[in-house]
């Protein structure tokens, strides 16, 4: 099993105090938690702030967006290097917020990954279909391009630092997720492809799902031998969610 990752996207929410606030309970709450990553993407405006109170505890930092040069003319923009510089080890990218309202694309979303990687911040790598497509049986297709278009140019070296997050777009924010099996699925999918494209590598890169995880749900999803953990939005606002989502019931799972 690999180590599993829990994942907070706060999005566009919490001013410091509200960051603050959360970040002390989920600290009380995760104390001893070592056998799992533990990461959160707070507003760029609290990272600055929140890195000190992490100090210690098992949680890192995500930034939810970056740009792809270093630095320059790019007015409103932040660059990897800013976000390695302030404390994050973690970068989400592509996510399907993003294409939809700031129309990055699969040539974007590959930029942002090397720049991540130029700036040692690993990138978790949102890829995931529509109900359209899903409802047109295209899911496997529509990932797949969006893997191999975020991927292009990557070598094995740099892949093994990646993580993937599935996310169906129908299952954000709508409280409806995908069932574990059909989650599965798409991972197990997804771990093909990739150990066609770059081998061995493939079985040590985590691939996390994301869509509508809360308590509720998590302990059998985690149970999917291909499930190596979780992207939350709305849950990970709520720190006895979010903390009881990373302390999800382990149980033994292996690949086919
Ligand atoms: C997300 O935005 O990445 C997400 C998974 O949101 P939610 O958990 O609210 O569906």
């Amino acid at each position: 099993m690999l180590r599993p990752l829990i994942a907070g996207n706060w999005k566009m929410n919490t001013t410091i105090s509200q960051g603050v606030e959360l970040v002390m309970r989920l600290r009380e709450l995760t104390r001893g938690a070592e056998d799992i990553d533990i990461v959160i993407a707070p507003p760029y405006t609290s990272i600055y702030h929140l890195r000190f109170l992490l100090a210690g505890s098992p949680i890192k930092l995500a930034a939810q967006n970056l740009y792809i040069e270093k630095n320059g003319a790019y007015t409103g923009e932040v660059s990897a290097e800013m976000l390695r510089d302030v404390g994050c080890e973690y970068a989400i990218i592509g996510h399907s917020e993003r294409r939809r309202y700031f129309n990055e694309t699969d040539e974007t979303v590959n930029k942002k990954i090397f720049a991540s990687l130029r700036a040692n911040l690993k990138p978790v790598v949102c890829v995931g279909e529509t109900l359209d497509e899903r409802k047109d049986n295209k899911t496997l297709g529509v990932v797949k391009r969006q893997i191999k278009g975020a991927l292009k140019g990557l070598g094995p070296g740099m892949v093994k630092d990646l993580v993937l997050a599935y996310e169906p777009v129908w299952a954000i924010g709508t409280g409806i997720n995908a069932t574990p099996e059909q989650a599965e699925e798409v991972h197990n999918r997804l771990r093909d492809l990739l150990c066609e494209e770059y081998g061995m590598v493939a079985n040590d890169l985590r691939i996390i799902y994301g869509g509508s995880v809360k308590p509720e749900n998590i302990d059998e999803l985690m149970a999917q031998p291909n499930i190596d953990g979780a992207l939350v939005g709305g849950a990970s606002l709520n720190a006895d969610d979010f903390a009881r989502i990373a302390r999800f019931k382990k149980s033994p799972k292996g690949r086919s």
